[in-house]
């Protein structure tokens, strides 16, 4: 395992994360639709990659979901292109997409639903945190010999990255692995896979990369 080091979310990430926190928005469902969404991209991208390089893919595309009631936990996985360190800094927690700003503040103004919000300014991944006290992703990207990684936040004010040991995280040959620590109060209404499998069909019915939940493919 590499050292453990702490990173400071950049001020707009950290104001948003502050309204998402303490929202009392009630449709926090759409977390899961964000997280599948990332999760499609990123297989897209594999998918993009191996045609153009003309290789076959020998890692099935897919996405999977679990629930564990008794952790309180929620996990999404995909077999997509994952992060690299780099990667992983750039896009969760140091660079704010330009929109999260305005975003910001017309979640204050409440001008619009929340809802609409997160999904017009592509600010998904922090949504999760409307319904988690922590969230670990575990990545290890497509690159030749990326060494695969952790980030760990509570969604306040920084998140910590560690490199792990690849032997590891065998069970993540490639791409990002998502555990959500539930709030307290969300555990009975998320940690189950019947209303995981709810909520996949209402929101992500058109992704184009077989989903599971549980055993059963949705
Ligand atoms: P958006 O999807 O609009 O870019 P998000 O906040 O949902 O915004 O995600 C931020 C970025 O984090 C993504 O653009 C992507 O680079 C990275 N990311 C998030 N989830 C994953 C994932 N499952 N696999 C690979 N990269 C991811
Ligand atoms: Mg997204």
């Amino acid at each position: 395992m590499g050292k453990k080091t702490t990173h400071k979310f950049k001020a707009e990430v950290s104001q948003l994360l502050d309204i998402l926190v303490h929202s009392l928005y009630t449709n926090k469902e759409i977390f899961l639709r964000e997280l599948i969404s990332n999760a499609s991209d990123a297989l897209e991208k594999v998918r993009f990659k191996s045609t153009a390089d003309g290789v076959e893919d020998e890692i099935a595309p897919e996405i999977r979901i679990s629930s564990d009631k008794d952790a309180g936990t929620i996990t999404i996985t995909d077999t997509g292109v994952g992060m690299t360190r780099d990667e992983l800094m750039r896009n969760i927690g140091t660079i704010a997409h330009s929109g999260t700003a305005e975003l910001t503040r017309m979640a204050q103004e409440g001008a619009d639903s929340l809802d609409a919000l997160i999904g017009r300014f592509g600010v998904g991944f922090y949504s999760v945190y409307m319904v988690a006290s922590e969230v670990t992703v575990t990545t290890r990207s497509i690159e030749p010999d990326a060494v695969p990684i952790s980030w760990v936040s509570d969604g306040r004010t920084d998140y910590k990255l560690q490199e792990l040991d690849p032997e590891s995280v065998e069970n993540l040959p490639r791409g990002t692995r998502i555990e959500v620590k539930l709030n307290e109060d969300m555990v009975s209404q998320f940690a189950n896979d019947a209303a995981l499998k709810n909520i996949v069909n209402k929101h992500s019915n058109f992704i184009n990369f077989p989903i599971f939940v549980g055993e059963e493919q949705v």
